[in-house]
């Protein structure tokens, strides 16, 4: 046997990832976002571009495809790690003329990671972004929309949202000045990751997952204290619209996201039922990736991602509270014998053809097919022998109370639809 490649899953049964990704669907539609589709290949280049070649993504996580057809001289291409790119690539290729061009995307992403409890690699992500949208308001809506969306249509309770402000690219150069300071003083106790990230990618030493390095940032400066005038009152007038859209929130002072192109508005959403794993949604504000990635013109835009699997591993647990559909009822038709076996597909023909959810039966004992019909939870089995054939009936057996009737083969879709 070649088993499946590690840190991917079979999906034996879809019913709650389908109820979640609907959900989403439902909850981002009424707010106006519409479903987009990209591919899942792209050119490495359009990461390396916008993430930034430092990044732990780019530079360790990316699978990059190859394959012996690919002729010389062809660009390097790789499973998309993450959608924003690859949206605001589609926004600048095609040429979208009417903003803010509000979008989303479901669907896979891959990262050549160390798969462990909500970490695979290749994973599911709701994407959404806003592209176009230079008021901040559009990061409360979006915040708001999705605390809505795990509070009162999830009915999720035991999660945290973190935010932090980036300020503009110059605030980040005095903050960036600053920090390097307060490094370089303490550059004994660095581990070793955050010393070279110290002259890499420095925002990222925040990041840091050794609980020496974190002890020691907490004395480290912060970057809302390093905001220009316009961006003080921007970050005032986030943390007061979400404060009277009653959405709680804590300001993390030490988050950055790791990724090179956010600014301003950063925030994650974390429940310590994930464990090591605990965030299950992020996102922030990137005003300028569009010029990065090859717009005419900049447009300032912000974004978030849902992780699916992490946000199922918490439904998972609430299952019984959800408003997950039932499966339909299920009718099986049983013919008795091989000369019945034209009748029953004929029969099978016209309840599927009015929308019941029929199984037909041909094969093993007539016990085996009562055994296997009990085994799917059928509501019915419809039974087909010489004397129903001959008479233009089936005989209808309840499973649940194993009542029996005689139906005439014309009225039966009529019949199963009103029981
Ligand atoms: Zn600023
Ligand atoms: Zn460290």
């Amino acid at each position: 046997m070649i088993p499946r490649v590690r840190g991917t899953r079979d999906f034996l049964d879809l019913k709650l990832m389908n109820f979640t990704l609907e959900t989403i669907k439902k909850h981002l539609k009424k707010y106006h976002f519409h479903e987009i589709m990209t591919p899942l290949l792209e050119p490495v280049a359009l990461f390396k571009r916008s993430l930034g070649i430092e990044t732990d993504v780019v530079s360790k996580e990316m699978f990059v495809v190859s394959s012996s057809s690919v002729e010389k001289g062809d660009e390097e291409i790789c499973l998309r790690p993450e959608a924003t790119a690859s949206v605001v690539r589609a926004f600048v290729e095609n040429g979208i003329q009417t903003v803010p061009w509000k979008v989303f995307l479901c669907g896979q992403m891959f990262r050549y990671e160390r798969p462990q409890k909500g970490r695979y690699r290749e994973f599911f992500q709701c994407s959404l972004e806003i592209i176009g949208a230079p008021s901040l308001m559009h990061d409360v809506q979006i915040i708001t929309m999705l605390d809505r969306l795990f509070r009162s249509v999830f009915r999720l309770e035991v999660y945290a949202l973190h935010i932090n402000f980036l300020g503009c690219p110059t605030d980040r150069i005095a903050f960036k000045e600053q920090l390097g300071t307060f490094l370089d003083a303490h550059s004994t106790a660095l581990c070793a990751t955050c010393l070279k990230r110290r002259t890499t990618n420095i925002l990222r030493v925040l990041d840091c997952k050794n609980p020496d390095c974190q002890k020691l940032y907490t004395q480290a400066p912060q970057l809302t204290d390093c905001l220009c005038t316009q961006c003080t009152s921007e970050w005032k007038s986030v943390q007061h619209r979400l404060e009277e859209l009653s959405v709680p929130f804590v300001h993390m002072p030490r988050l950055v996201r790791g990724l090179d192109y956010y600014n301003k508005t950063v925030f994650e959403f974390v429940s310590p039922l994930l464990g090591a794993q605990s965030t299950f949604c992020g996102g922030g504000r990137y005003d300028h990736l569009v010029a990065q990635i090859g717009g005419k013109e900049d447009q300032p835009s912000v974004g978030a991602a849902i992780g699916i699997d992490r946000l199922i591993l918490m439904l998972e647990t609430m299952q019984d509270l959800l408003p997950i559909p039932f499966d339909s009822a299920l009718f099986v038709i049983i013919p008795l014998s091989e000369e019945q076996h034209p009748l029953a597909l004929q029969v099978a023909d016209t309840l599927i053809h009015n929308g019941l959810h029929t199984e037909l039966l041909i094969d093993g004992s007539l016990k085996a097919m009562m055994r296997k019909a009990d085994k799917y939870g059928a509501k019915a089995v419809i039974l087909i022998g010489t004397d129903e054939q001959s008479t233009g009936t089936v005989t209808v057996k309840t499973l649940q109370t194993g009542a029996e009737s005689k139906i005439k083969q014309t009225d039966l879709a009529q019949y199963l639809k009103q029981g």
